[in-house]
């Protein structure tokens, strides 16, 4: 490691540990951007008084490669490896400033991701603490072909899952039914038969990684269901005329313990007193009623979703979920930490990583609060605004 540690003391915040009913006031030490009990010898004092300390948020969905617009395909067919990597790094110190410390990236080049991840690692650059997939395995031609991650059969799915663990990504993506931003795929049927989605499930599985579905229609969500995936990217039961949520569906969804990433985005705000806003707020009062284990995400990077959505997003999920603030801030927090199987990560406790959010009212009594941001310190370290 290149930096310097730091020893920090910071005084009199009210804390949110990610977990508790409310906040406390008390002191909090970090020690080589970890959380322990003691200030040590050579600390520096900062006063928190006035400010609420919350764990850095976690967005469970993003697309660093892509620019938020509406040009995003020509940009994205236009660039070169190089333009596209600083890119990426861009849309991660926006995130982090934003407060969010720990990006899952669902698509992405393969070799992009996993450089940017080790180089944030290892202190070559800066950003939020990456989780990547690199190229979702889809078929020829299938929903994102364009990141490079065809693979068709049995086969040559397995051998897909192989070369993104030789890759060392974290993740595997899959594109289970076509998605709204691939013209030529149809978001209502499945991509992959139910014994491709068992050989994607069955190959990762066996070399110790986890498979995300993207699924829209009720189609690829039941054969990501059957191929036995962890968790389902979406999962918006759409049709043309929006959600129409399944309910034999959901209760397979429930009963396999299968974690729903459910891409809610800020943008929906304008779209409140729609069909299509109640239909996919219905859908996702069902889903967290029912007990499915859920957890934020936004799919920023893809239109009208900037980086920084996830702020936004929240108050979407907290109006759509009914749960309450506090609730809702879990989902990106201490939920998502837990779900995402980040154990060090999430809560403001001893032994945990340092990703903290300072802010300047109390989030977990108005979500707005989490963009009255005073500083964010990442793994210990303090992140320039
Ligand atoms: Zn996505």
């Amino acid at each position: 490691m290149t930096h310097a540690s730091t020893h920090l003391s910071i005084l009199n915040a009210m804390v949110w540990s990610g977990t508790e009913e409310s906040p406390i006031e008390r002191d909090i030490f970090v020690q080589d951007g970890i959380l322990v009990d003691k200030p040590s010898t050579n600390s520096v004092d900062i006063d928190a008084s006035g400010l609420t300390l919350i764990p850095g948020l976690i967005e469970a969905h993003a697309h660093l490669c892509f620019n938020a617009g509406a040009d995003w395909r020509t940009v994205y067919d236009n660039d070169t490896s190089s333009s596209m990597l600083l890119r990426m790094v861009e849309n991660g110190h926006k995130m982090l400033r934003s407060g969010i410390t720990t990006v899952r990236d669902l698509g992405a080049p393969t070799e992009l991701a996993v450089t940017l991840r080790d180089a944030i690692d290892t202190g070559v650059t800066r950003g939020p603490s990456l989780i990547v997939a690199g190229a979702p395995v889809t078929p020829t031609g299938g929903h994102c072909y364009f990141m490079g991650g065809e693979a068709d059969g049995e086969l040559g799915v397995r051998i897909a899952v192989r070369e993104r663990v030789k890759a060392r990504t974290d993740w595997i993506k899959v594109m289970a039914s076509g998605g709204n931003m691939t013209p030529g795929t149809n978001v209502e049927r499945a991509q992959y038969s139910v014994d491709e989605m068992r050989a994607i499930v069955d190959e990762a599985h066996r070399l110790g990684t986890s498979v995300t579905a993207h699924a829209h229609g009720v189609e690829g969500i039941r054969h990501a269901l059957a191929g036995g995936v962890d968790m389902l990217e979406h999962c918006s039961f759409q049709t043309p005329n929006g959600s129409e949520p399944v309910a034999e569906v959901i209760a397979d969804i429930v009963s396999s313990k299968t974690i729903v990433s459910p891409t809610i985005v800020g943008a929906l705000s304008q779209q409140k007193n729609t069909e299509r806003y109640s239909r996919r707020a219905d859908l996702t009062k069902q889903l967290v009623e029912s007990g499915a284990r859920i957890l934020m995400s936004t799919d920023c990077g893809i239109p009208n979703t900037p980086h920084e959505d996830l702020s936004y997003a929240l108050e979407v999920m907290q109006d759509m979920s009914e749960l309450s603030a506090l609730e809702t801030l879990r989902l990106a927090t201490s939920t998502s930490a837990e779900l995402l199987d980040l154990n060090d990560r999430g809560r403001i406790e001893t032994g945990y990583r340092a990703d903290l959010l300072a802010l300047r009212s109390d989030p977990t009594k108005d979500l707005s609060a989490l963009r009255d941001i005073e500083y964010v310190i990442s793994a210990g370290k303090l992140v320039a605004l």
